[in-house]
């Protein structure tokens, strides 16, 4: 089974589905950040937000989602299309955790904590909104972000299951109520979501997190077509190219000190840990305009 993203939209137009697997995503960022036992789920279920909330909101477009809450720290999910968003090559979502001391991230959830999503959209604007994240659980703070800030009626679940300190199953879903809805169909999905489907954890385990399977069963019974299949994966965008715009924003002067005393600057890309180690001969390109 391999990470992926199902989209899917009934033929009456009542309802659409995004059903995501992110297990190996969620695995590949806890380990780089250090992140495990029951901080694992908490970080799990903010990447798998991110992806989901790119997915259902415009998937060729970056999302970033933060929660923080003030003097316990701040997570950070990122998950971005592949360069020239063509989503057909798959998403790369990577995570960053920040922490104050050494208490849980599930503390990051509670009064005074805030999810902020920032959202890219297609011409180069920046779409951002602040909602309270008091709840005990991520899915909580998610979907008030849905309802809030992006006016779209919807239910939406995420899980990162942890046993025995690791993480065995990871993804979630987002059922989207359309403005064609019909009360038969809403009835029953109503029903379905309440029951059996307000906790995802043994059946994301039981089917290895299967995101095809996932839809098949929200919409069980209901006439649908698939819209799209596509990759996620744990991967970050850092390049060469990004950490010399970075050092290029400290100013010409200081670039020339630097290339004077022929130093190499070494950066580590925070997300993914990439090592970066800029020479003086590089360096000196900057000053140079091409
Ligand atoms: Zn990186």
């Amino acid at each position: 089974m391999q990470d992926r993203v199902i989209r899917a939209i009934t033929i009456d137009g009542s309802f659409r589905v995004i059903a995501v697997r992110t297990t190996d995503l969620v695995q590949q960022a806890i380990a780089i950040q250090g992140v495990d036992g029951g901080d694992a789920r908490v970080f799990g279920e903010l990447l798998t937000g991110a992806v989901l909330v790119r997915e259902t909101m415009s998937p060729s477009h970056r999302v970033q989602a933060i929660l923080s809450r003030p003097e316990r720290g701040q997570m950070l999910a990122d998950s971005h299309p592949d360069e020239g968003g063509d989503e057909s090559r798959g998403a790369m979502t990577r995570g960053l955790v920040n922490r104050v001391g050494d208490g849980a991230l599930a503390e990051l959830l509670g009064e005074g904590a805030v999810l902020k999503v920032i959202r890219s959209m297609p011409r180069g604007q920046i779409h951002q909104s602040i909602v309270e994240a008091t709840g005990a659980r991520m899915s909580q703070a998610l979907m008030t972000y849905m309802q809030e800030s992006e006016q779209v009626l919807s239910t939406l679940a995420v899980t990162a299951v942890v046993e025995g300190g690791r993480v065995v199953a990871a993804g979630g879903f987002v059922v989207q109520i359309l403005p064609e809805i019909h009360e038969g169909p809403l009835a029953l999905m109503t029903e379905r979501l309440t029951h059996d489907f307000a906790n995802i954890d043994a059946f994301m385990v039981e089917h290895d997190g299967d995101a095809r399977l996932l839809k098949d069963e929200l919409l069980f019974g209901l006439p649908h077509e698939e819209l799209f299949e596509g990759v996620v994966r744990s991967g970050c965008d850092c390049s060469e190219a990004r950490v010399l715009s970075a050092i290029a924003t400290l100013g010409a002067q200081e670039i020339a000190q630097i290339v004077a005393r022929g130093e190499v600057v070494s950066l580590t890309c925070e997300y993914c840990h990439t090592p970066y180690a800029i020479g003086a001969e590089t360096l000196r390109n900057l000053l140079t305009p091409s």
